[in-house]
Parts: C-alpha cells; structure tokens; sequence
C-alpha cells in the first residue's frame, strides 16, 4: 500500500485493531534524567539508551513528517527528562518545520522538571515550542529532597516563577499523588497554581516502574476530589472523551483566584478505550501503549535509508497492535518499564 498517496486516495491512519486512531504523538528525547524519583527511575539505574542511538534532530524531523502524514496532530516531547539534550531547541525547531511542510498548524508541547528551565525558555519558545507541563510533587524543599533524591528545588522554583510571564499556554502543574502527605499538601499546590495561572493536574499512581506493584494501595482519583471539595468550590467541565483528565472550574477564594483542575485517573477510571497516542521511544521505538513491552524499531530502517513510506508502513503496523488497554499488560503479571524508559 502507497502511504503518500495522490489523487483522491485517501490519507492512512494511525488505526489499531479496536477501531481508535492516534493522533497524538509522545516523543521521547532521552531515557536519562537528573532526579531519581523512587517511583521511576531508582538510584542504581543503570542501563541507558548509547547516545549514538538517541535519535538526532533531524532524524526527528523526518519521522514527525512520517507521523505527520499518518494523521498526527500534536507532538509532546517527553523522555527521561527532555532539558538535559543540548539540542533540545534544535529538535522543536525541526518538528516545526515539519509541521509547515505539511501545512499544518504546529502543536508543540513538553513535559519537563523544570530544572534549567529558565535559561532555555526563550529558545524553546523561538523554536516553536507551544505548550509546557511541569512535573512537581511538591513544594516543599525537603519533600522534594525526599522523594527526587536531588536538591534541585531552587531551579524549579526560578523557572516557576518566569513562566508566567512567556508565550505558553497553557501552563500545567502534574502532580503525583503517592500518599497521605501528597493529599495533604493538594490545597497548597492547587492556590501555588491558580496564584499563577498554571492549571493544576493531580495524576494518580500507575502500575509502572519500580514500585509498580503497590498502586492499589495509593490514593485514588475519589479520595483525590474529596480532598479538593474540602477547599474548594469546583463546578465540572465537559472534556474530550480522549483527553486524559477530567477537569473542574475552580471558584475565586480569597486567597485565590478562578481557574482550571483536573484529575488524570488512570488507574481508576481508566482511558484507553479513547487513547489516541503513539509513543515513539528516544532510540526510535514505535510503542503502541505505554504499557507495551513490544516495539517496532524504526531507527535501524531510517539509518539504513529507508523511505518515508516504508517507515509509515512500519509505523502502521506497529500501531494496529496496540493492546485494548493496559490491564490486559500489567494484569498478566510481566515487569512493565518505568515511565522515563519509553517517554512519560
Ligand atoms: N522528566 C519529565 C518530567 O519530569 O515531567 C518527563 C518524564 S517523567 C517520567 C513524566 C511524568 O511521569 C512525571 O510527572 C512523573 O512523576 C510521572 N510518573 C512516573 N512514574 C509514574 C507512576 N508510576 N505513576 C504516575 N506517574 C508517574
């Protein structure tokens, strides 16, 4: 089958065999990172993708046009954490191209620690990027300290601060809700948030990485809402059957302004039966799900000259497989990565 097609063929999707189309493309840029959250990525990790695989940006760009033509609409980048590629401006701008080549508008985005943030965002923004997520579990610098092994705190904190002011919108804050003490510390996160006008995401534990095993025994996305009626005034919104979170207005308080939150309840009230992503590793893996322990590689046929067609028949492929939902994967009892393997 031609995947460029001409004339009034019509254009291939991203379709897997449970009738859903991806049209959102997670990118992982590394599988390294600067802080060793005990849920994702212990102390003694030590198994990383060799850098002469990492793709470059431009290999980058030639499978965003690939994605692109398959019916991709938005690409986040992800990782490991995306800030320590020095290239990591170059990679945006390169997608941006492709986005203009295929005449469509750019949805950029990234999810990040934030750390080394400040000093990078006016390039990241000049290169197109669109939109940011910051990943923060808490505010309070021994927490931190506690729970990312790295006292990095004060390089968020300055990046916290200067986002406000820059071109992206919107701005979101996930936070992992691991326990007691993350519930405790919702209202504080939440002010800290609307104070800025970041929307707030509290994102339930998942049955990943290497303290997998014990998600049934975190909080849930019912005691994460019950926690938020306690102190706040939240009035529903109607999302997007495919957008992960479910999402609340939240009334001015006194010490607060109005603004946007949301619950990711993966565990719970999980989505897949909408998920509309692919997930392309750091090393060019094509993951269907992020449970997948099954990959199509794409960087070995780019490297070796392959078209883009052949490269979106791979892709196609590698997509019709994707599972019906990640149950059916962490229930059959396998070791599944940690997020910040194939891209979070
Ligand atoms: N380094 C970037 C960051 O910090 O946003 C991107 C990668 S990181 C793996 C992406 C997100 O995955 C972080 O918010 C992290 O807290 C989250 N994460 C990792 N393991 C998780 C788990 N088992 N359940 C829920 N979220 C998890």
């Amino acid at each position: 089958m031609r995947v460029e097609s001409g004339g009034d063929e019509p254009s291939p999707q991203l379709l897997d065999h449970w009738g859903r189309v991806a049209a959102d493309l997670r990118l992982s840029v590394t599988d390294r990172c600067n802080l060793r959250c005990s849920y994702c990525l212990p102390e003694d990790a030590d198994s990383w993708i060799p850098r002469q695989d990492l793709l470059t940006p431009a290999e980058i760009g030639r499978l965003t046009q690939v994605a692109l033509s398959l019916g991709i609409r938005k690409v986040r980048l992800t990782g490991g954490e995306p800030l320590l590629r020095p290239d990591l401006a170059e990679i945006i701008h390169q997608i941006h191209q492709a986005f203009i080549q295929a005449g469509m508008p750019a949805d950029i985005a990234l999810t990040t620690n934030a750390i080394g943030l400040a000093s990078r965002l006016d390039s990241l923004t000049a290169a197109g990027l669109g939109r940011i997520n910051i990943s923060l579990d808490t505010l309070d610098p021994e927490r931190y300290f506690a729970l990312a092994k790295r006292n990095r705190f004060p390089e968020v904190a300055t990046a916290l601060d200067k986002l406000p002011g820059s071109v992206l919108k919107p701005i979101k804050l996930n936070s992992v809700i691991l326990n007691q003490q993350s519930l405790e510390e919702i209202p504080e996160l939440v002010r800290f948030a609307l104070r800025r006008d970041f929307q707030w995401r509290a994102i339930e534990f998942m049955p990943i990485g290497p303290l997998g095993d014990s998600a049934a025994t975190r909080p849930h996305a019912r005691d994460i809402l019950a926690r938020l009626q306690e102190c706040f005034s939240l009035t529903p919104i109607e999302t997007d059957p495919a957008a992960p979170a479910r999402r609340w207005n939240v009334a001015a308080g006194s010490d607060h302004p109005a603004g946007i939150i949301g619950v990711i309840a993966s565990e719970s009230a999980p989505f897949c039966s909408t998920c509309d992503r692919t997930r392309l590793s750091a090393d060019g893996k094509v993951y269907s799900c992020l449970f997948s322990l099954s990959f199509v590689d794409l960087l070995t046929p780019l490297r070796q000259g392959a078209s883009n067609d052949e490269l979106a028949q791979l892709w196609l492929t590698a997509q019709a497989a994707k599972p019906a939902g990640h149950r059916e994967i962490a229930g059959a009892g396998r070791r599944t990565y940690s997020l910040s393997q194939i891209g979070g």
